[in-house]
């Protein structure tokens, strides 16, 4: 895979990275593992964490083997779950965040139940 120069998305505020696939480089089934041919390839896009402020969106033809065994499959690629239109380490802050914002609400109402003491018993 090469990326290209990042641009200017379509939409103001994004950045598209665009990855290219070599096309002398061998395939292989993500199922079972087998070497097969190039069958096509699909475009994709996920999100990625931010640039500075901008969305940063990966783009893609990932490609598809045919698998002498299993038949047609996209290739596994290394950023991605398979059908996840994020990218891995979007996945882990996004998490990361939630985590952050489930303790904040605990820490607010916390707070709240130890303001409410401290005006029943000044
Ligand atoms: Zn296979």
């Amino acid at each position: 895979m090469q990326i290209t120069q990042p641009s200017a998305g379509r939409v103001l505020g994004e950045i598209a990275v665009t990855v290219r696939h070599q096309p002398d480089t061998p395939l292989t089934c993500p199922s079972c593992g087998s070497a097969g041919s190039r069958y096509d390839s699909r475009p994709r896009r996920w999100r990625h964490l931010n640039t500075m402020q901008w969305k940063t969106f990966l783009t893609a033809d990932v490609p598809r083997v045919a698998c002498p065994k299993c038949g047609v499959k996209q290739v596994r690629i290394a950023w991605a779950e398979d059908q996840s239109r994020f990218t891995e380490l979007f996945e882990a802050f996004a998490i990361q965040m939630l985590k952050a914002v489930r303790s904040t609400v605990q820490a607010f109402f916390w707070g709240s139940r130890r303001g409410q003491a401290s005006i029943r018993n000044p």
